[in-house]
């Protein structure tokens, strides 16, 4: 997939959560999993191991923020998280709260359903609460 027909490169209603020059957090709006958000590089790199170390760990510091701040405000029973890019071969981490009755529960979210969708809610400032938290988080690193 070259850069000019990647949808993370060039995108198109992200909710945003967070962002620096180097990447950045959105929220998913996902009816099963309400609360599953995206760390999302800036740049179009395949693997982890293209970039240098310190651009790894400033990488993985944005999704342990993410990670972070869902726990404390979805209190999922689980986090995964994930970095495919099979499809779209461009370095993204999916940070996915999980519930012990939720669809796909233990198995993975791309998995076939096992139940129906439990009625779930996120908290109703749950955007402004996780905006806040992970800015907070980043900041602390500084
Ligand atoms: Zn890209």
């Amino acid at each position: 997939m070259s850069d000019t027909a990647c949808p993370l490169c060039f995108p198109v209603d992200e909710t945003l959560l967070w962002r620096d020059a180097f990447c950045r957090a959105i929220w998913v709006d996902d009816a099963n999993y309400p609360g599953f958000c995206r760390v999302i590089l800036n740049a179009h790199v395949k693997e982890m191991t293209d970039l240098p170390p310190e651009q790894r760990q400033r990488l993985m510091a944005v999704v342990f923020a993410v990670e972070t701040a869902l726990r404390e405000i979805a209190k999922p029973d689980k986090i995964n998280l994930a970095s495919l890019g099979n499809v779209v071969p461009h370095m993204h981490w999916h940070v996915i709260p999980r519930w012990e009755n939720d669809v796909n529960f233990p198995d993975a979210i791309w998995a076939a359903s096992r139940r129906a969708n439990p009625t779930r809610a996120l908290p109703a400032d749950f955007r402004q609460r996780i905006q806040t938290r992970i800015q907070a988080l980043m900041q602390s690193r500084e």
